[in-house]
């Protein structure tokens, strides 16, 4: 092996605006710049309790079980699903977008069974429907996608299915990793027993540290499992030693990542959870309103709309890949396009959290609309920035 010569890190300056990672904040890289400290040292102990006193903040809960995971959006939801089904359990999930699968995969894995609540890709779930799947299958844990990033639906009617998982005893696992932050999330009124997120979507915060929230019943629930979770690294009952009053080594956490997120959370405080869902809505409608302008059709119908993925229609005479590619190279924006139903049908474009700003969605406006009548499409780009001026 030569010795490889590689030159120092220069990554581009893009503006991200697809559906994560979101534009990081300064304030929060500079945190990531700042010294480690031991995972132990009693100065980590107070940065831990205070960032999952935030956490909580923006969870709408008063849960003690609120940590972050270390990992992605996928470890958080493992550590909900994987501690909460039980071998021979039967978990219901979701079939109207690609976290729902994921979901299920993973159900699997931990020694469950699967059962489906159907609803197409573009459209929230019916509680009559989950009403139906759960008098039919009597699932043990129901999980559903609160802000389902591959078709742009919020699910609606939180309450409303939490309380049919509780009439049949059963638990709830939220995936709210694209409405934490950024879309009215109430764990606690709600009623939701489980609820995980990610960082680096409505928080804006580099990916590494998952925010996940249990309530006591569901943490009886981990607590009493008669065979210890599938997963070591994972498993909460001992997660619990270091995140709870013990403060005893399970692993070292990836110190660096809760700095960022600490920092995120200060943001979401600072700007107060309520008035940032509102900025969320207001500025994604700027860009809902400039793309509508345009001539382009959303995916989701308006009592849907998700703010934090705007899933966009691919209009008639261009390919989805071609304006993905040249909206980087000649704009350095980021946006993506559709996943399993959906592939080449839609553009899916973030506005989330420090990327949720009104230049960055005008820029996107004018930058997707030129992009979009250069490869042949019939858009009127006046009207959609005019739009988007007026709208902000
Ligand atoms: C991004 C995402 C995940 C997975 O998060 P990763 O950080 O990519 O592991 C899970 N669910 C939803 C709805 C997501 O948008």
């Amino acid at each position: 092996m030569d010795r490889p010569e590689v030159d120092e890190l220069t990554p581009p300056d893009r503006t991200l605006m697809g559906p994560g990672p979101s534009d990081v904040h300064p304030r929060v890289l500079r945190a990531m710049s700042t010294p480690l400290v031991g995972h132990l040292d009693p100065a980590f102990v107070e940065i831990m309790d205070e960032t999952q006193e935030l956490l909580r903040y923006a969870f709408r809960t008063d849960n003690q079980w609120t940590i972050p995971v270390s990992g992605t959006g996928s470890a958080s939801m493992e550590a909900a699903i994987g501690n909460l089904v039980e071998p021979g359990e039967t978990m219901l999930v979701p079939t109207n977008g690609y976290f729902g699968g994921r979901m299920a995969d993973m159900a699997r894995r931990a020694g469950g069974e699967v059962v489906e609540v159907d609803a197409p890709w573009g459209e929230p779930l019916d509680p009559a429907d989950v009403k139906n799947a759960f008098d039919e299958h009597q699932p043990d844990v129901f999980g559903f996608v609160h802000a389902e990033t591959s078709t742009g639906v919020r699910q609606p009617s939180v309450p409303e299915l939490t309380s049919i998982a509780h009439d049949h005893d059963a638990y709830v696992i939220a995936d709210c990793v694209t409405s934490l932050g950024g879309v009215e999330l109430r764990v606690d009124d709600w009623d939701v027993d489980v609820a995980y997120s990610g960082p680096q979507k409505c928080l804006s915060c580099p990916p590494g540290a998952s925010p996940l929230t249990l309530n006591d019943r569901a943490m009886d629930k981990v607590l009493g499992r008669e065979e210890p979770s599938r997963s070591w690294y994972l498993d909460l009952s001992l997660l619990e030693g270091y995140w709870g009053d013990e403060r005893a080594y399970h692993h070292t956490a990836p110190i660096t990542n809760v700095y960022a997120l600490r920092e995120s959370l200060r943001f979401v405080a600072e700007e107060g959870i309520e008035q940032r869902w509102d900025r969320h809505r207001d500025v994604a409608g700027a860009l809902k309103a400039g793309v509508e302008a345009m001539g382009l059709e959303m995916n989701a119908a308006d009592e849907f709309w998700l703010p934090s993925l705007n899933a966009v229609r691919v209009p008639d005479g261009v390919t989805d890949g071609a304006v993905i590619e040249s909206l980087l190279a000649n704009y350095d924006v980021e946006i993506a396009g559709g996943l399993g139903d959906l592939s080449g049908d839609i553009f899916r474009i973030g506005c989330m959290g420090h990327s949720a700003r009104p230049g960055n969605v005008s820029f996107l406006v004018s930058a997707l609309g030129e992009t979009l009548r250069e490869q042949g499409a019939d858009v009127d780009v006046g009207a959609g920035t005019e739009t988007v001026a007026s709208e902000l």
